[in-house]
């Protein structure tokens, strides 16, 4: 017995880290919910940019569902619920005909099926090539996996088909220096972007080689050298400047830079290629790694669009589609709640009359005064009860009876 409580306390943490870590949790769970406070079902809203989407295995075990936040809590309380993060152009299904005789508390009255809906096997509860669950409960240690930009499925980092001239771009404390991925299924539908210069594709960081920075973007696009430039079976482990294959990437992007300016739409086409018309020949489907605001250097010219509505890849023009630019507002959203929340409560002090001003003062000091005392007695080799929780407040309510 004695054994175990050392243990535990061993693994205590201190307050101020447990509030940093409940801090980190609201964060993460803020931004993935984007602001929606999850009280109205989104079902008015149509189909929606980007929003949280849950599935539902107790009422739709076939994964041919999703709700929306609020109806995840409302109506699926209790039920075996998958989150799946966030999806675009999605529609609440809630209620509708997919669920049988089971009716949406918050928003009833829908059409029988959302048409427009796409339902991977992620609603399923499984992810990535390899078709596993996330947590994966086969599994000690849970690996982060990483969503595809297009179709939107989640991969563990060993099944994208990766290797050693396509390594995930990250810097040397293992954080992401890509803002989106293309999977290597996806990969050629936008086969397009080879055609884009290098400063596009996420810059790879060489570990133990000291490169000077202008050699940088010449070595790391791993998915341009990987186009149909590059033999099927290169022999380099990483392109280098010599190679010949790189040379003829070189001066082709640097052609195309010269007529560039990141973010600048005109009517001329910025590749002066007709992409519908073009031989876009990839010779693998490699992953892809895009850079930060990779999304703004792309064409919006006429024909250019024409061949994203064709590929049904258009969103890729929407800024709000991205999911960098979705945490960005979810951020400004929680900003600003919480500096009404903190102006909310000064004004509430600041209202009282002096009389309840000190007694809430006080309250506040007795209880700190009280948790501090029980502290003190307290046996640290015990864990704390419900009941010395309640003895605290006793001592609290007996005090304020005393005064
Ligand atoms: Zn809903
Ligand atoms: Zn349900
Ligand atoms: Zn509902
Ligand atoms: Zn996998
Ligand atoms: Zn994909
Ligand atoms: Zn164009």
């Amino acid at each position: 017995m004695a054994d175990v409580f050392e243990e535990e306390t061993e693994q205590t943490v201190s307050l101020n880290e447990y509030l940093d870590e409940v801090e980190d949790q609201e964060l993460e769970a803020d931004l993935v919910l984007g602001g929606d406070e999850g009280k109205e079902c989104t079902y008015a809203k149509g189909y929606m940019k980007r929003q949280a989407i849950f599935s539902c295995l107790t009422c739709t075990p076939d994964g041919n569902a999703g709700v929306c936040t609020a109806c995840s809590l409302s109506c699926h309380d209790g039920h075996e619920i998958i989150e799946l993060w966030t999806k675009r152009k999605f529609r609440c299904d809630c209620g509708n005909s997919k669920f049988g005789e089971f009716f949406c508390k918050l928003s009833a009255s829908k059409d029988v099926e959302n048409e427009e809906n796409s339902y991977n096997h992620n609603f399923k509860g499984k992810y990535c090539t390899c078709g596993r669950p996330y947590p994966d409960p086969d599994v000690e240690e849970q690996v982060e996996m990483i969503q595809c930009c297009i179709c939107e499925d989640w991969f563990h980092e060993e099944h994208l088909g990766l290797d050693s001239t396509n390594k995930i771009p990250r810097d040397e404390e293992g954080e992401p220096l890509y803002e989106d991925l293309i999977c290597h299924m996806c990969s050629p539908v936008c086969s397009f972007l080879t055609l884009y210069p290098q400063t596009i594709w996420a810059a790879q960081q060489q570990p133990n080689t000291a490169t000077p920075s202008k050699d940088k973007s010449v070595q790391t696009a791993p998915s341009a050298s990987g186009s149909s430039t590059m033999p099927e079976n290169g022999t380099s482990e990483l392109p280098t400047t010599d190679h010949p294959a790189d040379a003829d990437n070189n001066s082709k992007s640097e052609n195309n830079d010269k007529g560039m300016i990141l973010g600048e739409k005109s009517d001329a086409c910025l590749l002066g290629v007709d992409l519908l018309s073009a031989e876009l020949t990839s010779a693998k489907s490699q992953s892809m790694f895009l850079a930060k605001n990779w999304r703004d250097a792309l064409c919006g010219c006429e024909k250019c669009s024409e061949f994203y509505v064709k590929k049904g890849i258009s969103y890729l023009l929407d800024k709000e589609d991205s999911i960098a630019e979705y945490e960005k507002m979810a951020k400004q959203k929680r900003d600003e709640k919480m500096q009404q929340q903190e102006g909310a409560e000064l004004n509430f002090l600041s209202n009282l009359g002096h009389v309840e001003k000190m007694e809430i003062l006080s309250g506040i000091a007795d209880m700190k005064d009280e948790i501090r005392s029980f502290l003190q007695s307290f046996d640290g080799s015990k864990p704390i009860t419900s009941e010395d929780i309640h003895q605290v407040f006793d001592n609290l309510k007996k005090r304020r009876r005393m005064e």
